[in-house]
């Protein structure tokens, strides 16, 4: 049987971290583990990278300087060039007289079109550094007692150590392995919310500050900003389509859009406890009202509390497409629990007298967009190890909620590798 004293399955920001610092520590054997032809996520859609804490760090398991520190490693290896900020004090005035936070945040962007490029020089070298990379591997199950993976065709890898960091959509295949290997593990938050489209006019911010992070009451807050040539889109889960958007890297084709999500975070207590089957139920909720697809809103309508209809989509003031033409008009107040909608459309409002525009009658809000956070592994140290030699990471396990963020969590579990197993 093949053996390597580190595997690690997923070639996300989470697995490409992990590898990078066990190629430059050395000492170590490295298998990497994908079971496409090409890293998904974020590193592939838009790939905005965000490098100030606390965005895409969970609080509970990142200290202010361990994120910094490891954050220094990231820049080195993904060369970030960051995006210049226009003048943001006038936004951040006002925010702060209606207790919102606008944080300062240094961050990159790369583009969709972009980012295979990004991927394929990294993977490149790593391969080229010595790293044992194997695209298009698919790992069935992890056998920890006998310290091996198993491969979809059957074929059995020993290890050391396993770096386990499939991403958020491969929640149910982490679920899957915790629950073969006894690692318990909690799932009591989920974060609901909607994606709202305009025209660049009307979200001027963006000339100054590519992705702003709003801070609203009630754990709401502005997320994943694209603008340029920007839209937004679909991803198929189990049950429902969640939203999403991405823009391309510069002035290619732009459309004068801008779309971003407002999120809430619900941390859900006894009885309800799992924040996974809470957002499938809205999930499918959202989908039967709307025929199986997102639902959209323009905002005069969602004002006037009347469902938005196909044949007055497009009209009169209504004066852009939506980019995500497939959703089904309809009335976002029928799906959206009155709680989540409240705080919503209260921090819309704000965001409204903050940069004034955003809530014209013509900007669409999507629904749903649903950002599970999978089952928490419980973790036995501070190095996100499971089990001694046996480490989840990333945004899967709950490590991270951001490209930066995931690379600092394949670090983190790297460093303990080296720490045990290094030369
Ligand atoms: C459309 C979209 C746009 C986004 N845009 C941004 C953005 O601009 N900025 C940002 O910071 N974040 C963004 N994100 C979030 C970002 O993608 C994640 O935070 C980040 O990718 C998490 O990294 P990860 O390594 O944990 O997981 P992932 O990047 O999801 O990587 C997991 C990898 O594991 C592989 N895998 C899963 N199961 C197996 C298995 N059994 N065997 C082998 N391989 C497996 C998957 O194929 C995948 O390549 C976006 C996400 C999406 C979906």
């Amino acid at each position: 049987m093949e053996h390597f004293s580190t595997i690690i399955i997923g070639s996300g920001p989470a697995g490409l971290g992990a590898a990078f610092h066990l190629l430059e520590k050395g000492g170590v054997s490295v298998l990497l583990l994908e079971k496409s032809s090409i890293s998904s996520g974020g590193l592939r859609n838009d790939c905005k990278q965000n490098y100030t804490y606390p965005v895409g760090f969970p609080e509970q398991l990142w200290s202010h300087s361990e994120a910094e520190e490891s954050l220094r490693e990231v820049r080195r290896y993904l060369e970030p060039s960051i995006v210049k900020k226009g003048d943001i004090e006038i936004y951040r005035k006002r925010a702060f007289a209606m207790g919102v936070e606008l944080l300062d945040i240094e961050q990159s962007h790369v583009g969709t079109d972009k980012a295979p490029a990004l991927i394929n020089s990294l993977i490149k070298r790593l391969v080229d550094g010595g790293v044992d990379v194997r695209l298009k591997t698919e790992v069935h199950s992890i056998n920890y007692e006998h310290r091996m993976v198993v491969l979809d065709g059957g074929d059995q890898i020993s290890f050391d150590n396993v770096i386990v960091a499939p991403g958020r959509s491969g929640f149910r295949w982490l679920q899957q392995v915790m629950d073969e290997n006894g690692v318990s593990f909690t799932d009591n938050s989920v974060d609901i919310g909607i994606r709202v489209e305009c025209t660049a006019n009307n979200f001027s911010i963006v000339k100054d500050y590519y992705d702003p992070k709003f801070l609203f009451p009630y754990k709401v807050r502005s997320f994943c900003t694209n603008s340029g040539a920007a839209h937004v889109v679909r991803e198929k889960y189990e049950y429902y389509y969640s939203v999403n958007g991405h823009s391309l890297s510069s002035k290619r084709s732009p459309n004068n859009l801008v779309n971003f999500a407002l999120l809430k975070t619900i941390e859900l207590t006894d009885p309800v406890a799992s924040g996974q089957h809470f957002a499938q139920i809205l999930g499918q909720m959202a989908m039967q009202l709307s025929g199986g697809v997102p639902m959209m809103q323009r905002v005069g309508d969602l004002r006037l509390g009347k469902r938005s209809t196909r044949q007055t989509f497009n009209n009169d003031l209504y004066n852009f497409e939506p980019t995500l033409a497939g959703s089904t008009p309809g009335d976002l107040s029928l799906a959206i629990p009155a709680k989540i909608l409240r705080h919503i459309w209260n921090s819309l409002k704000m965001l409204d007298t903050i940069i004034p525009g955003v809530l014209h009658p013509s900007t669409i809000l999507y629904y749903p967009e649903i950002k599970t956070y999978a089952n928490k592994p419980a973790f036995i140290n501070r190095w996100f190890e499971v089990l001694p030699s046996f480490f989840m990471v990333g945004d899967g396990a709950g490590t991270s909620r951001g490209i930066t963020a995931a690379w600092c969590s394949g670090i983190r579990a790297a460093q303990r590798v080296i720490e045990t197993f290094g030369n």
